[in-house]
């Protein structure tokens, strides 16, 4: 797919300077109508994926939805799969690793995540993502340029060289206050540990509470030189 996507940069550059700055259901209009079914959206159901759902559901727009199981999920982020589900009338597809945790500790011992969490990584999100994104040729994401130095050049329409197709980023643009706005104005359902002190919430395992004033994203991988799962990164430039 990739290539025939990769091969034109210019018509990405042309779409990510005519988007840039737009309201994210344009963006979200524009991919819908460029790339139809071959359009998903991975969500880890943080604040920004509910977002996403709510809009592409309050659009109409017919676009695949799927989320990384790991097996490690908080109990509150399975019940909020669930919730969205019910809300908006829409399945979240389940997308898992190879190994259930039990087989991967068998293979590579018990708790990976704390001797090799890249490698935890690699085989619980980044191999079952690549499989999952293999038939498409364009995903939203819900990063914004705010969360991540590596997140700060990110633009609405992007290659996305790791998984080689089409990135789209409908709230590269927003901020904290614009995403939870949002939430509660439309009443979006959303993961209740982020009023207990989680504003990023990944695996159980490697999700701590964040101290008042500490960076939003200090509880994921605590004590780790880690940030990011892998997912939106690339060597080449940078859930
Ligand atoms: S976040 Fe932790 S448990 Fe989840 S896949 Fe990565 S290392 Fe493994």
């Amino acid at each position: 797919m990739t290539d025939a996507v990769l091969a034109r940069p210019d018509e990405l550059d042309e779409a990510a300077a005519l988007l840039e700055g737009k309201p994210a259901p344009e963006v979200l209009a524009w991919a819908s109508e460029r790339f139809g079914a071959r359009l998903t959206f991975a969500t880890g159901f943080g604040a920004e994926g509910c977002v996403i759902i709510d809009l592409i559901a309050r659009a109409g727009l017919r676009v695949d939805v799927f989320t990384l199981d790991t097996g490690v999920l908080f109990p509150e982020t399975l019940e909020l799969w669930r919730a969205l589900e019910a809300r908006y009338g829409i399945e979240i597809r389940a997308v898992r690793p190879a190994q259930t945790i039990d087989a991967q500790a068998l293979v590579h011992g018990p708790r990976l995540w704390e001797r090799d969490a890249d490698r935890c990584c690699e085989l619980r999100k980044v191999q079952p993502l690549r499989a999952a994104l293999a038939p498409f040729e364009a995903w939203i994401t819900a990063i914004r340029r705010d969360q991540t130095a590596e997140r700060a050049g990110a633009r609405a329409i992007e290659a996305d060289r790791k998984f080689g197709l089409v990135k789209v980023n409908p709230l590269v643009g927003w901020a904290h206050h614009d995403v939870w706005g949002h939430i509660y104005a439309h009443d979006v359902p959303y993961n209740p540990l982020h009023e207990r002190g989680y504003p990023s919430i990944g695996c159980r395992p490697c999700t701590s509470a964040v101290a008042p004033g500490e960076d939003p994203r200090a509880g994921r991988w605590r004590g780790a030189a880690k940030n990011e799962c892998g997912l939106h990164t690339t060597k080449e430039q940078g859930t």
